[in-house]
């Protein structure tokens, strides 16, 4: 038995109204593209129903295994599942969901069967024992209800039925792009691409600056961060990233300031040209890898001293994580093994063997008393060149 179609749910069950058709449009949208990306040769047709989206595989040369491996990036699906079209008809759910069990190997089987409302004239309860009755009857098999090897889910909506065997889990969250855009600080770490990740996973479209040393460091950093976004771009397909040019600002902070403000200097004149770059990408956030006691600048001394730079939103969607967890992200997402080759940190780069871990705002202002600050972010500002990587 071929699947002809693959059901698609999300979760949010906030979602009401004019939200729910603007998050449904976008996931339809999320999927056709991604589908059209990763799988050129597959052409297929996203249709919505009440409270999912059914995509249809057009024509037998659909490759659904590439579909499947699409659909797992796709945010906002809470899970997916290929199926059968069947039709709201005893005899003849009875007849595919034999046909679904003939492909497998199992002894042990279970019926589920779901409707989208209680309009629809089949009761839930009634296809559970009908069908497995008749699955018990005519295939020889047992019912377990928990630990089943084999199942077969009846899906009714509208005037609608489905089979299928399995729900294959989806990155749950949002559908990016029905959040806004943010932008997230990447440097060459473990940490920052997780946390764009985890902005995407809610809806974010997320735009990306890098900093770099060059010619203090090699290149190396802003290759990294290219490979980067290249693989997250499996969830928000294209992205563009700013490169901006620290080394001016770096120098500047080395010969006037104390060491052990640095790395915190270095922080704030991130924020300040990372938030010009936000107005003029209309860019509600900045999001950051930071996370609670990680390093000596993530203290939340230090992390309130860097901020007060801005009156932007700051995002650290991993100030609870432990670095395990992050680890653990990281190579789901398959940024980890890019995060760890080495390279040059624009910041590890002449950090003091005792940096501060208390810094108060009025410190740091006081350091940056002996710089142009207006003009450093400036020049900054100025030397940020963007591109686009799909
Ligand atoms: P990461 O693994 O993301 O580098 P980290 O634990 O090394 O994080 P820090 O180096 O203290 O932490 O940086 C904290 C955050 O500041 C980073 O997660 C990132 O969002 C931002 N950041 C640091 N360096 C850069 C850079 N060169 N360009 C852009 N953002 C940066
Ligand atoms: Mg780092």
């Amino acid at each position: 038995m071929k699947f002809d179609h693959i059901l698609c749910h999300y979760s949010e069950i906030g979602l009401k109204g004019k939200n729910r058709r603007f998050f449904e449009d976008r996931l339809r949208k999320n999927i056709l593209e991604a589908i059209k990306i990763r799988c050129v040769d597959s052409s297929v047709s996203v249709k919505r129903y009440h409270g999912r989206l059914v995509i249809e595989l057009k024509q037998k040369g659909a490759d659904l295994d590439c579909i499947k491996e699409a659909l797992k990036d796709v945010t906002g699906l809470a899970y997916f599942a290929p199926a059968f079209e069947s039709k709201q008809d005893l005899n003849i759910l009875k007849k595919d969901a034999h046909a679904l069990f003939s492909d497998a190997n199992f002894e042990s089987f279970r019926i589920t069967a779901r409707r989208g409302s209680s309009n629809i004239p089949l009761k839930v309860r009634t296809v559970n024992d009908e069908v497995g009755t008749h699955i018990v009857d005519t295939m020889n098999k047992k019912v377990n209800l928990t630990q089943p090897d084999a199942n077969c889910y009846v899906d009714m909506f509208e005037d609608k039925a489905f089979v299928y065997p399995e729900r294959i889990p989806g990155q749950g969250g949002l559908p990016v792009g029905v959040s806004g855009k943010v932008i997230a600080m990447l440097s060459g770490g473990i940490d920052s691409p997780v946390a764009a990740y985890l902005a995407m996973k809610r809806g974010a479209t997320v735009i990306f600056v890098h900093f770099h040393s060059v010619p203090y460091t090699t290149p190396a950093s802003i290759e990294k961060v290219r490979e980067m976004i290249t693989t997250l771009n499996r969830f928000q397909f294209r992205s563009k990233l700013y490169l901006v040019e620290l080394a001016p600002i770096q120098k500047q902070i080395m010969t006037d300031t104390a060491p052990r403000y640095r790395v915190l200097l270095y922080r704030r004149f991130m924020f300040r040209i990372a938030e010009q770059i936000a107005g003029k990408e209309n860019a509600h956030a900045l999001v950051t890898g930071e996370s609670l006691g990680q390093v000596a600048s993530q203290t939340l001394e230090n992390m309130e001293a860097v901020g007060r730079v801005t009156d932007m939103s700051i995002l650290r969607p991993l100030i609870g994580f432990d670095k395990q967890e992050i680890i653990d992200r990281a190579q789901d997402i398959g940024t980890y093994d890019i995060s760890i080759q080495p390279d040059q940190d624009c910041c590890s780069l002449f950090v003091p063997k005792r940096p501060a871990t208390k810094a108060r705002s009025e410190q740091l202002i006081k350091q940056e008393n002996s710089l142009n600050v207006e003009k450093l972010v400036e020049a900054g500002v100025e030397s940020a060149s963007d591109e686009i990587i799909d």
